[in-house]
């Protein structure tokens, strides 16, 4: 016990400074404030029970050596609502044929598109995770190619995010999307998406 709050003044995994305890699972210690649990080996820790936070449940009887459990970050995972902007609207959906401007509003288990205040042509679409299918930077030669010779592009040379999703007849949809050179960004969603999806296939 002593040993570890030495080692460890802040929690490993939720980096509070409440300190530790013995749990009534001799001989583990847990974190007064995620009571997350540990085994503590000479030259490592062992997590025995996840915290409260639970993203740590890869981690789960593992034992890893000390400088793993200092580096340890919480990712970047835990989305709860994150806007990404500016992304506008340039096609590709059968039933909106106008462009809007707006941003991609992703919660957990939604990625919606929203037209903003200014935009002239409104649009509210939301999307379950699951129906997702795919969600890709291309350039405008792959989506012509994909979309037909009715395409709306007109700005070649440029790479658009297509986003396409099975709708309610299962039929897929493809919506185009300008992010503005922004890759960090759409890179950034692109990952945090599949990580969703992931999720939602574990929890089935
Ligand atoms: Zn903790």
């Amino acid at each position: 016990m002593k040993e570890i709050g030495k080692l460890f003044p802040r929690c490993p995994i939720c980096k509070s400074k409440k300190g530790y305890e013995p749990s009534t699972f001799y001989p583990n210690v847990r974190c007064k404030s995620c009571e997350a649990e540990w085994i503590v080996h000479e030259n490592g820790l062992e997590l025995k029970r996840t915290s409260k936070l639970q993203w740590d449940s890869e981690l789960l009887d593992k034992k890893y050596p000390l400088d793993f459990w200092k580096n340890l970050r919480a990712p970047q995972f835990q989305v709860k609502e994150q806007i990404f902007a500016p992304v506008d609207y340039v096609g590709g959906h059968s039933s909106y044929r106008n462009p809007a401007i707006g941003y991609i509003l992703l919660k957990p288990d939604s990625i919606t598109y929203k037209s903003s205040e200014g935009s002239l042509h409104k649009m509210n679409l939301k999307i379950a995770i699951e129906k997702l299918k795919a969600l890709e930077i291309s350039a405008t030669k792959e989506i012509t190619f994909a979309l037909g010779p009715k395409s709306i592009l007109v700005n070649s040379n440029k790479e658009y995010l297509v986003l396409s999703y099975k709708n309610h007849g299962n039929k897929l949809q493809h919506m185009i999307f300008d992010f503005h050179g922004q890759k960090k960004n759409v890179d950034e969603l692109r990952i945090l998406v599949s990580h969703l999806k992931k999720e939602k296939r574990k929890k089935k």
